[in-house]
This record gives structure tokens, sequence and C-alpha cells, in this order.
């Protein structure tokens, strides 16, 4: 394959490159743009004209320097072999491609996908959709031989998307119905995903029915169809073998899988669970569970949300926190699916005594909670609060008090909110027990006023006695 009619360079050597807002040319799609998509979808050969590339909406040269527009990626394949399930696999393929060109930057996928397209490669003669979109094909071909022929439809203009778009989300929900049909119990097959290793190179991710993908766009089923298909491609059939811990989503098979895949890293993983052992996140997570330790309860925010969350950090930060590849307990990168999975972390909720993971859930952003309020428990929907409901950590509080939300009747909800003075010395030897992650102990100084806090990051506190003194600055008497 080769591109040398084509002004960039194009190679996996480029993947993970940052286009700055001030390097960029032109952004497309993002948080800025309400729609914007990208999409695959099999047709019969005769539907397709190979290597067609058509633009509906303005070319990039044609775009204003610094501008944002809407980007609608519609990628038709053809080939014998292939079925529908392939789909969202060779969907997430865009992102990777994408990123081979030196000068374009991709992010996410499916309604999230966000590019950006340098300056310089606008310079160099890089100013028609129609070079992305020939790229796209001939890297299709070239990487998944299956695909015998392949059309790109691109979309930059507000009104043209519209329907595209609305055929899309369809499309997403159908699949996304589908993986929500069975349960890990059903399978004797899990799957993984390496496609991230260029970005978190101890990043492998494990796909069951109950837990889709974090990126949100590969379902078990989609899994299973790409691993049938190419069984030495990033996508492969992980064996579970003998179950450790049923509720935590433990797994013989899974840790030996990750602990070859993450070249030694990573040898324990609770799959339902975003505190102890959890799966690690590479970038792509559609959204974040993090721990509350005020009111030791969780808050799960996603990447559209725009403003800071009620621990005071917008997504950006935490993402970092997140990502990388490392187990970090407290942080944990999901997919929204996952959220609606009985299975949600089922091991956090077992550990505080609640009747499921969700229970563990105080705060949404309303961008989460819109999508997922039809798959909560009836009795627990008005009790989980939005940043409409409450903005701070103090209101949180007081919300969950208010609608007697599940986790205020945990140990370490009662442990989190009491005051020093109650804290006798059998509550401090409590702490030993508290979870792994971010936990914060006020201290305050004498009369209840002043004081510091001790923030402990992810380590766990064995002691037999802690001893806290006043110093006393008074000179000795003589
Ligand atoms: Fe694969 Fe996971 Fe990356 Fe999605 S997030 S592409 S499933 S490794
Ligand atoms: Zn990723």
């Amino acid at each position: 394959m080769s591109f040398v009619d084509l002004p960039v360079e194009i190679g996996p050597v480029y993947e993970g490159e940052r286009i700055r807002a001030k390097q960029m040319y032109v952004e497309l799609g993002g948080p800025k743009m309400e729609k914007h998509f990208e999409l695959v979808r099999v047709k019969p050969a005769k539907e397709i004209k190979d290597g067609q590339v058509i633009i509906k909406g303005i070319d990039l040269k044609d775009m204003k320097e610094g501008s944002t527009h809407p980007i609608g990626i519609f990628v038709e394949v053809a080939g014998p072999e292939l079925e529908e399930d392939l789909e969202a696999v060779f969907e997430r393929r865009i992102h990777e491609f994408c990123n081979f060109v030196n000068g374009i930057m991709h992010l996410n996928q499916r309604y999230t996908n966000w590019m950006r397209i340098s300056k310089s490669a606008f310079e160099k003669g890089f100013n028609s959709f129609e070079m992305l979109g020939t790229i796209l094909i001939r890297l299709f071909k070239a990487e998944l031989p299956i695909i015998k022929s392949a059309q790109i439809t691109i979309f930059t203009n507000e009104k043209e998307i519209e329907k595209p778009f609305e055929m899309a989300m369809e499309v997403y929900e159908k699949r996304d119905e589908r993986a929500r049909s069975i349960n890990d119990e059903d399978v004797d097959m899990f799957y993984g995903c390496v496609l991230c290793q260029s970005f978190a190179p101890t990043h492998a991710c494990i796909i069951t029915p109950n837990r889709m993908s974090l990126c949100g766009s590969i379902s078990w089923f989609d899994a299973r169809a790409a691993a049938k298909v190419d069984p030495k491609g990033p996508l492969f059939e992980v064996a579970p073998q003998e179950c450790y811990d049923e509720i935590a989503g433990e797994y013989e098979g899974i840790n030996q899988t990750l602990k070859k895949r993450s070249l030694g890293e990573i040898d324990k993983v609770y799959i339902y669970s975003g505190m102890e052992f959890p799966h690690t996140s590479c970038g792509c997570f559609e959204a974040i569970d993090f721990y509350i330790p005020e009111v030791n309860g969780h808050g799960i925010v996603d990447r559209s949300y725009g403003d800071v969350a009620i621990n005071g950090l917008p997504f950006s930060a935490m993402a970092n926190q997140t990502g990388g590849g490392k187990q970090m307990p407290g942080f944990n990168g999901i997919s929204i699916q996952y959220i609606m999975s009985p299975k949600y972390q089922q091991y956090d909720g077992k550990i505080e005594g609640l009747k499921s993971g969700i229970e563990t859930v105080v705060w949404m952003s309303k961008t989460v909670k819109d999508r997922v309020a039809e798959f909560l428990p009836a009795d627990l929907i008005d009790k989980i609060a939005t940043n409409e409901d409450v903005t701070d950590i103090n209101a949180l509080k007081e919300w969950v008090k208010d609608v007697n939300h599940p986790i205020i009747e945990t140990d370490g909800y009662r442990t989190a909110t009491a005051d020093e003075e109650e804290v006798d010395e059998e509550e401090y030897g409590a702490l030993e027990g508290l979870p792994l992650g971010t936990q914060t102990i006020s201290i305050p100084g004498a009369g209840g006023m002043g004081g510091f806090k001790l923030i402990l990051k992810n380590c766990k506190i064995h002691c037999e006695t802690l001893i806290i003194k006043k110093i006393d600055n008074k000179p000795k008497r003589k």
C-alpha cells in the first residue's frame, strides 16, 4: 500500500500525536458541536462504488482557519465474509487509522468523535476530505483484508449531517440493546482487546456480556465476531477458567491474560470493582466512576459534561488520574452501557453491605443520568443527585441524608461523616478497613477551629496505635 501521492506521511508512528489549539487549522466534532458521528455499515457489494469518497458540506480548503465544524464519517464496506457483528469493530479502527496521519489528531468514537487537523498538514497540501477518505479506504482494505470494497461519505454541514446522525444513533442503540440481552453466565468465553496499547502500553480491555469495553464501542458480540475472523488480531479470546470470586468478577483466565498482555504489570483484576484491583483504563473511556470519600459514595461523570464534577474536578483532570493503563482504585474508566449492567461495580456494593453496586452511586452528571435513568432501580433513581440538585460536597452531604440514600446505612459513611469528637480509638481502628482510594481525614484544631486535612492517596494503613498530639509551642518554664 502506498501513500506517495499524498502530501503527508502516514503510519503507526504518528499515533499519539497531540495537536494543541494553537497548532490546529480546524477542529471537527468534539464537545463544541452538537451532532457528529462515525459509523461503519456492511453493505452488498453492488451498493458500493469501491474507492469513492463523497463530501456533503464544505471541504477542508474552504474552512476558515481556527474554525469548528460538524463531522460525520460514514464508511460502507463489502466482502463475502462480512457480517453485521463486525461493524462496531471496524468502526473503532477509524480512530486508529485517522491517527496514523501525520497532522490529524482523533479522539473518541461514535457520537463523541473529535478531530483536529494541524496547520502544518494543511500547509503541506492536505486540504481536502477526499484525501482523508482515500487514506481510510486504503487502510481499511490493507489492514482488514476481508473488506473487499469500501466507500466513504463525509458530512461537514449542520443540515446535511442531521439525517445520517439520527440513523447512526439508531444503529448504536440497536447494538447496545442487543448487548444488554445476555449475561456473563450465558457464555463460556470472554474477550480481550489491545487496540489502545499504542497509547497505554500496559492496558488491555476485558470484554464480557455484562462489562462492555470502556470506550463503549465494542460489546461481547462485536468482540466475538472480530476474534473469529482474525484470531491473531487485536481482539482475542479469553477463556475465563476458574472463577475465584463471582461477585468481584475475578477469573484465573483473565488474570493470566492480563499479566501477559500488560507486560507483567497487572496480575489481578476484579472486573466488577472500581475500588479493589480495578480494571485499568487507557484514555478513551466514556465516563469515570470516582470515589467521594466525604460520603463514602461514588460519582459518575462523562466526557460531554463541561463543568466541574461534585468533587471540584473537571472530567479532563480526572481523566489524567484515571488513564494510562494503571490500576487506580477510586478512579475507574467505564462505558455508559456498563452503568446499566446488573453487575455494575457489584463488589463495591457488596463490601459496603448494599444490594447492588449502583447503590454506591450518590451523584451523576445530568448528562449521564439522562442516558441511564430508565435502567436505574425505581427506588434509587430519585436518590441520585445531579449537578442540577447539588453543586458542592456540603450540599451532597445534606442531600444523601434528606433523600435517605442507602449509602447512609454503610459503616464507611458513618466513619466518613463522624465528627472528630465522636471518633474514638475504636473508630480509628476501623480506618484500617476503609477501601483503597483517596481518603480525607479532617483534623480540626482546638475548639473545632482551623485545623488541617490529611489526604491519603491509594494507600492502606495498618497500625496498632495512632497517636495525634497537639504540639505545645509555649516556652517551657524554667
Ligand atoms: Fe479496545 Fe478497550 Fe481500546 Fe476500546 S478501549 S479500543 S475495547 S482496548
Ligand atoms: Zn483506549
